[in-house]
């Protein structure tokens, strides 16, 4: 069972762990972007958990949706508008549902990485968070068609995040301000594929 209150504790845990990756995030952006993920981030996040304190959304789509429109207001970079959309998606996938299992989840994670894709353009291997989230929502859908749970599949998702993130590291961006350093991108790990890992790792940290 995954309830809006479970939702709610695997955000603030993503707001802990951008606030606490926040100068890893800024390093990671200042080699091939502008050196400022890991701010953005943090910022948007301390945005949601801002929301957070004077709303109690009801729904897990209602938490989601609450993510999505702090992000989108809060967060100038390209990565605002992306996850802004992937949080959107996943709160429309969710419904009005009180509790998600296994394949709702799967399934709001499919239709938040299909938003993120139709958003920015991104293909695999363009070095952007399509690499960590891509790999992420396979492994969830894998995962949810034999039944898993909530916790099973966000579980498989983070650790196919966190091994997609890294495949970026040898990549030439293609999309994004990374993309302007052409060749020279390549030997770097991506920022916004990196706090992508970072979150959903987060989130399947509390979900059980
Ligand atoms: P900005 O580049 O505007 O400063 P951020 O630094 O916050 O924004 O975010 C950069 C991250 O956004 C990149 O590391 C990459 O993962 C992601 N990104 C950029 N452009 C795209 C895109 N078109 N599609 C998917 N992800 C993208
Ligand atoms: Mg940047
Ligand atoms: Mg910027």
């Amino acid at each position: 069972p995954c309830t809006a209150r479970d939702v709610t504790a695997a955000v603030r845990r993503g707001a802990d762990a951008m606030a606490e990756h926040r100068d890893e995030l800024v390093e990671l952006d200042r080699a091939i972007g502008d050196g400022d993920h890991g701010e953005n981030m943090d910022r948007g996040f301390r945005a949601v958990l801002a929301q957070l304190d004077l709303a109690d959304p009801p729904t897990p789509g209602a938490v989601l949706k609450l993510v999505a429109t702090s992000l989108i207001s809060s967060v100038g970079g390209a990565s605002g508008p992306l996850f802004g959309t992937a949080f959107l998606r996943a709160a429309s996938g969710a419904g009005e549902a009180e509790e998600l299992d296994g394949a709702t989840l799967a399934a709001s994670l499919r239709a938040a990485v299909d938003g993120v894709a139709a958003r920015g353009k991104a293909e695999p291997e363009d070095k952007t968070m399509i690499d960590a989230l891509l790999p992420a929502v396979r492994a969830a859908e894998e995962r949810a068609a034999s039944g898993a749970d909530p916790a099973e599949v966000l579980a498989a998702a983070a650790e196919a995040a966190t091994t997609g993130a890294r495949s970026t590291v040898p990549l030439i961006a293609r999309k994004g301000r990374a993309s302007y350093l052409g060749d020279r991108s390549a030997g770097h790990l991506d920022p916004g594929a990196r706090s992508a890992a970072l979150l959903l790792a987060a989130f399947a940290d509390v979900t059980g």
